[in-house]
């Protein structure tokens, strides 16, 4: 509470005295843009924010970096001085979700998808099983014999402690947490505006929502549409290849030709930017799994240059996920589909 009061009035502060210089130099890219209406978008670091200003309050979409904090509250800060009401999370990754905890010691309530917030508590578990986990190899492969039983709770001891040391910055995603949840779709009211929350399943992850403010007819997507390069689709957290497509085509089906699109990633879009992403990967799923079908092998397929050379030659593969990247999630996803594909 203290520190992130402390957040705020350095903000009040820097944004009074427009020494926004310093702030500026540790995030030169975080940048505001005014969307629509009172809708903006703050591009940083972490995924695109969105908020909508208003004599009601502040509604704001994701948080990016923790230590972002202080230059976007400086930015929100710079169009609307009434209080943060609503934060609500596309999803549970921590380039959206970093800067909760921060925020909720400004007064706001965070409201995401049930699946955001078992998905943080399972980061925190995650990382403390991978701790300890490391740990018990390392004091087993110093003590030797495995099998004896003196060395077995030396070693459990010794993981113990290792989980207990990460316990705390662990916990940090767990900070994080949503205070409301739901399960398909949320309507807010808010500053005369009706927006509504919907969930796509198994898209990106299996916590999407998408957020559309009818009023202003912009759309947030978080990560189910990114508009620089090709999708993550984290497979790892129930994100799947027909979840996306599917995410992508809701997505479009609810836009008009007119509405601004705010992506997880990348520059303001629209209804045809979606669409294209969709048709891509529609197409290299289908190809993909017609090789794999064939009986082609990874390498193969992964040499198979004039299947994706549209999007390449369009810079798909120069984001964070590359060409190989995203045929090795379309090829496992077809092996899945197929597992008999290749074999005699
Ligand atoms: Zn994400």
């Amino acid at each position: 509470m203290y520190i992130s009061m402390r957040i705020f009035s350095l903000s009040l502060v820097v944004a009074v005295c427009f020494h926004f210089q310093a702030f500026a130099q540790d995030n030169p890219t975080l940048q505001l843009t005014k969307v629509q209406d009172s809708i903006y978008m703050i591009q940083g670091r972490g995924g695109n924010i969105a908020f909508q200003a208003g004599s009601e309050g502040t509604l704001m979409v994701d948080s990016q970096f923790a230590n972002a904090t202080p230059q976007i509250l400086n930015k929100i800060l710079s169009v609307t001085t009434q209080p943060l009401r609503y934060l609500v999370n596309t999803h549970h990754h921590g380039d959206h979700t970093g800067g909760n905890d921060n925020l909720k010691g400004q007064g706001a309530i965070v409201i995401a998808h049930d699946n955001v917030r078992k998905l943080l508590y399972g980061e925190a578990t995650k990382l403390m099983d991978k701790a300890s986990e490391e740990a018990y190899n390392n004091a087993m492969k110093r003590l030797g014999n495995e099998t004896n039983p003196e060395n077995q709770k030396l070693a459990k001891q010794e993981a113990e402690i290792a989980a207990q040391n990460i316990e705390e910055e662990a916990m940090k995603s767990v900070k994080n947490l949503p205070a409301i949840t739901f399960s398909r779709d949320m309507t807010f009211y808010h500053n005369g505006e009706k927006i509504m929350a919907f969930h796509v399943d198994n898209a990106h992850t299996q916590g999407d929502i998408i957020l559309y403010f009818t009023k202003a007819n912009v759309m947030h997507t978080g990560d189910a549409f990114i508009n620089s390069g090709y999708p993550f689709i984290d497979t790892n957290n129930g994100g799947s290849v027909d979840g996306y497509i599917k995410g992508l085509s809701r997505i479009f089906y609810v836009a008009n030709d007119d509405t601004k699109i705010i992506p997880g990633h990348g520059e303001l879009a629209d209804k045809d930017d979606v669409q294209y992403l969709h048709g891509m990967l529609e197409f290299l799923r289908d190809r993909v799994a017609y090789h794999v079908v064939a009986g082609k092998t990874d390498a193969e397929i992964l040499q198979i240059k004039e299947m994706t050379a549209e999007y390449d030659a369009k810079g798909f593969g120069d984001g964070f996920i590359s060409t190989e990247k995203i045929l090795q999630v379309l090829i496992a996803d077809a092996r899945k589909k197929y597992p008999t594909a290749g074999k005699k």
